[in-house]
């Protein structure tokens, strides 16, 4: 198999890892990498059991979590309740967001693995369901850029797969051309899926190993345990040459 990856692949794609393997004379060249913000290009330190919790109550969260296996769309569950509640939900989420902020740190092997696909000319996306203050306060702070930058208020977010088709056409590129990177099976994976890109789940701890995952209607293509690993996927699976583009961001 010709992906290097230090644990297996129960994600991968057959139909994808069996052509790498017979028809090596299509690699898939690869224009565009789009990325989840809150942990993939940042450290996660939203503690979002605790946030759901204390948006949906005990009970509700412990019904919810039970029925959603593969993880809570809380901001789809609170787009239905009535004006008032739902304001106080969204004061709850932004207040752990804040925390969040707050705290942030940028994920090991982010900087480099810009660094090279700024020497690929390979564009540069992020997809977020956090707000636009927060996508700011990132930039600002670790002095690298993602254009287009979309937050929670560009609508419909993550899983649809409106953001990122939104930024191929932006790019000029096709699905297939980009790949989403997050570390969201449910979200990110689901978004790059439906578009038709590829899709790499970063799992740092290992956590989507487990067999409630297995079953989900989007897997990834690749699925690596760090950014570095990911260039790595890159290098050795995707035609980058690229030509050369004056809007490539630093
Ligand atoms: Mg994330």
């Amino acid at each position: 198999m010709p992906l290097l990856c230090s644990r297996p692949l129960l994600f991968l794609n057959p139909a994808r890892a069996f052509s790498s393997m017979t028809t090596s004379s299509v690699t898939p060249k690869l224009r565009g990498v789009v990325f989840d913000m809150d942990g993939t290009l940042t450290v996660p330190v939203i503690d979002f059991p605790a946030m759901y919790r204390a948006v949906l109550g005990d009970q509700e969260y412990l019904r919810i979590k039970s029925g959603s296996p593969s993880g809570i769309d809380i901001l789809h569950h609170i787009e239905t309740w009535r004006p008032d509640k739902q304001k106080r939900a969204y004061e709850i989420i932004a207040d752990f967001e804040k925390q969040g902020s707050d705290k942030l740190q940028i994920m090991p092997g982010a900087s480099e693995l810009c660094e090279f696909l700024n020497s690929k000319n390979i564009r540069r996306g992020l997809i977020t369901r956090n707000v636009k203050d927060a996508v700011d306060i990132f930039h600002k702070r670790f002095g690298m850029s993602f254009s287009p930058a979309l937050s929670r208020e560009y609508r419909p977010y993550k899983p649809d797969p409106a953001p990122l088709l939104h930024i191929c056409a932006i790019w000029n590129m096709e699905p297939d051309e980009v790949m989403m990177v997050g570390d969201s099976l449910k979200d990110d994976v689901a978004c790059g899926k439906r578009a038709g890109a590829f899709a790499c789940l970063l799992d740092e701890t290992g956590r989507y190993d487990a067999p409630e995952f297995q079953d989900v209607e989007f897997k990834p293509d690749y699925k690596v345990s760090s950014l570095s690993e990911l260039r790595t996927i890159l290098e050795n699976n995707f035609n980058l040459t690229s030509e050369p583009n004056s809007m490539v961001h630093n």
